[in-house]
């Protein structure tokens, strides 16, 4: 097939922005292109030369770019980077180039073929290492030396990575389906898409062998499959009226990860399909060891977790891995990412996704082994409301936004945001405006680039009216090294050999202090909390109050006594103020 012909669909499709007409001019143009190369016609049409996950990356250097159109026209630097100025586009800039060239009566050669624009692009993508920029430049020459003015628009478009048809994935699914298939069995397409994220394969499979082949296009571990989201919902029972008796589970704050295993490696992507293996060598390690199955296709959530306190941080502590080749390993070192696993997808060449949710969350149980990098996402299934809403706080309070709950007989709709997983955040974030004076009561063996010193402290409210010490943080943020460093000096002094008598907690520290030192402490807000001790059963039986992000603020309250610390009584306070806040 001409490669004329695919330009003179893309000229019709980007002058107009109806999805209609789009959809229409997709499927003229599909039912022309020979089955055999409709596969190759789908990527290009995208802008691409393989699927999105695979992560072939086109994209040329502009200045490369105009370096070889100046080259092929004759016009030399200097005009070619003045059109670019004027045009803004370098495709455009391709565009007016060619056609001058045409008429200094510089005729093309032979008429482009798609196949050659294809594989021309596929070399450009290919080439690395020692002399690949000039291979590059001698593909993209070949092709533009033989182009029309129309063609060499999309050809440069495409190179460096601007496309801009405005095709979205939904549209070319609607054109394939209209073009083989019958309405009915649009469902059918559009599975086949969710399930392999490869619009070129559906297409190339629909072509050849008609509706009765999608069966081929399978959950194939390498080939991620698009996520099953979640609708939101305002209340619990809400969900119980959605769901009846359903599994709740923590919904972590950090980065989707799907991870294909096979004997020979692994493979992780993110919720857009883009491979991000390189950024994470600790999953990796992790889910390598973790997993017992030949292969497979697992999910979960990944979190970047305090190797000191245990606390979850903000995504964007490890963001920074992104796009960097080296380095990466002395990061993950420094600040892991643990994976919370909630679904298993594909395992040994069986695909589960029909299965219900009960059964692929035991499927996952058993072929999992949990590790230090790899643990499964807490889960409660109830009906109860009360059970589930003290859920909830403990999500909230070990840092999650709160709480997935999934139908227990739902299967994994690929691609699809409905009911069946529901997602229930607070409305509310109540800001902790003042700060607390606490006392340290207790240590955590740091680990790390802490190792040798205490990590975190354990931290205290005075209850006065019992005369004890209550727990209400895990402290581990806002000490600079040094600081750190001083701690066994600092509390040497208070270390006893079992807890002190007068301190109330559940935790078990490594180490235990005798109430005497004061520290100032902010957080983001005082939640409920099923671990700290402070105004324990106050507001809720089984619940006590605790510090959400605490972190000290540098200021040593040397002036105070244990005694003069923040009160159990005073948080509590805190706390109905914080509500009432809200609520106004
Ligand atoms: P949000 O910003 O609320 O996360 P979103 O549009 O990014 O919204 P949603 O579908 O609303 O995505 O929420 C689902 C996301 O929550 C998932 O994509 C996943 O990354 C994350 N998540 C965390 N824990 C879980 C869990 N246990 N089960 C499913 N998804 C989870």
């Amino acid at each position: 097939m001409k490669y004329g012909i695919l330009v003179a669909f893309y000229e019709k499709i980007e002058a107009t922005t109806k999805r209609l007409e789009m959809t229409d001019l997709l499927v003229q143009l599909f039912r022309q292109v020979p089955p055999e190369e409709i596969r190759e016609v789908v990527y290009l049409t995208e802008g691409r030369i393989a699927p999105d996950y695979a992560g072939v990356e086109l994209g040329l250097a502009e200045k490369l770019v105009i370096r070889v159109l100046a080259q092929v026209t004759g016009l030399g630097d200097k005009p070619i980077e003045a059109l670019w100025k004027e045009k803004g586009d370098l495709g455009l800039v391709a565009e007016t180039a060619i056609q001058e060239r045409q008429q200094a009566a510089i005729t093309a050669g032979e008429a482009l073929s798609v196949r050659k624009v294809f594989d021309n692009l596929g070399a450009i993508a290919e080439a690395a290492g020692e002399g690949s920029q000039q291979a590059k430049i001698d593909r993209l020459v070949e092709l533009l030396r033989d182009a029309q003015p129309g063609e060499a628009k999309y050809i440069v478009r495409t190179v460096v990575g601007k496309m801009r048809l405005g095709v979205a994935d939904m549209t070319i699914v609607d054109a394939l389906a209209a073009a083989f298939a019958t309405k009915a069995e649009k469902d059918a397409v559009e599975r086949a898409y969710n399930v392999s994220s490869d619009l070129g394969d559906v297409a190339r499979v629909l072509a050849s062998k008609g509706i009765g082949g999608l069966g081929d296009v399978k959950l194939q571990v390498g080939r991620p499959i698009l996520s099953m989201l979640c609708e939101r919902v305002p209340t619990l029972q809400e969900t119980f009226e959605r769901l009846g008796r359903c599994a709740f589970e923590y919904k972590y704050d950090g980065l989707r990860m799907q991870v294909h295993l096979t004997r020979k490696g692994v493979q992780i992507f993110s919720r857009r399909l883009e491979n991000i293996t390189s950024q994470f060598p600790e999953i990796v390690e992790a889910v390598r060891g973790a997993f017992l199955a030949k292969d497979g296709i697992i999910e979960g959530e990944g979190v970047p977790v305090d190797p000191n306190t245990g606390d979850f941080l903000p995504f964007q502590e490890v963001s920074h891995r992104r796009g960097r080749k080296f380095g990466v390993e002395a990061m993950a070192a420094e600040l892991p990412v643990t994976l919370f696993l909630f679904d298993c997808l594909l395992l040994d060449g069986e695909d589960l996704t029909m299965r219900t949710y009960e059964e692929r969350r035991q499927i996952l149980k058993d072929v999992v082994r949990e590790n230090e990098r790899v643990k499964f996402a807490e889960v409660l299934v109830t009906d109860n409301e009360a059970e589930a809403e003290r859920f909830f706080e403990c999500a909230i309070q070990q840092g999650c936004e709160g709480l997935v709950a999934k139908a227990l007989d739902s299967v994994y709709e690929a691609g699809a945001r409905g009911y069946k997983w529901v997602k229930l955040k607070r409305d509310y974030q109540a800001a902790m405006t003042d700060t607390v004076d606490l006392v340290v009561v207790g240590g955590f063996a740091g680990r790390g680039k802490r190792a040798g010193t205490w990590g975190a402290l354990l931290c205290a409210a005075y209850d006065k009216a019992a005369d004890t010490f209550k727990t209400a943080c895990k402290l581990g943020t806002g000490f600079s090294d040094e600081l750190l460093f001083s701690f066994p000096q600092k509390f040497g002094p208070y270390a006893l050999e079992h807890r002190h008598p007068r301190v109330d907690s559940e935790l078990e520290a490594d180490a235990w202090f005798a109430p005497n030192v004061v520290l100032e402490v902010l957080g983001s807000e005082i939640t409920l909390s099923p671990v700290h001790t402070a105004a324990m059963g106050a507001i809720r039986e089984g619940s006590g109050l605790a510090i959400r992000f605490p972190r000290f603020t540098g200021r040593w309250r040397d002036d105070k006594k244990a005694e003069d610390a923040t009160t159990v009584d005073e948080l509590l306070d805190m706390y109905r103020r914080q509500l009432k806040a809200v609520k106004e």
